[in-house]
């Protein structure tokens, strides 16, 4: 994959902020979410790059026979989609540092390419990122403060 990522710390090191990790059945986990925030130009270059790529890979699908009828319309169809993600994603996350909601491990998690899905190395359960703990909650009414669970 040519996904070079040129990780640069330009002087600016305010990209540290606080997300959550929420996952099924346990109370949001607290995390520290690294990241830097794309100019234009480079979010425009990672779509072209994303479409550049998605477009080769259907080009290539057009000699396949009958597999043709899936893949080239698919993948014009998800170069699209992947450039329009790309061009909308105004934060790249670097790091994800906390403790995991399930187990409780301190660790780092692999960020998301996109999406706000991150996986767990040590429990292996999917969680979800969040910026703020009230988007997991179960809809219990009202606005009451999250009290301790009892579990
Ligand atoms: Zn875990």
């Amino acid at each position: 994959m040519p996904l070079e990522q040129q990780v640069e710390t330009r002087g600016s090191a305010g990209g540290a902020t606080r997300a959550y990790l929420t996952v099924f059945g346990a109370p949001p986990s607290p995390v520290t979410v690294m990241g830097f925030q794309p100019s234009l130009g480079r979010r425009i270059g990672r779509a072209l790059v994303a479409l550049v790529v998605c477009w080769a890979l259907a080009a290539a699908s057009v000699p396949i026979l009958l597999a043709h009828f899936i893949l080239v319309p698919g993948l014009v169809a998800a170069g699209l989609v992947l450039a329009y993600l790309r061009f909308r994603t105004t934060r790249v996350l670097t790091r994800i540092y906390g403790a995991c909601p399930r187990c409780g491990v301190e660790q780092d998690f692999e960020p998301p390419r996109w999406g706000r899905k991150v996986d767990c190395p040590r429990c292996k359960n999917q969680l979800t990122l969040e910026e703020s703990p009230g988007n997991a909650a179960p809809a219990s009414g009202g606005s009451a403060p999250p009290s301790a669970v009892r579990g």
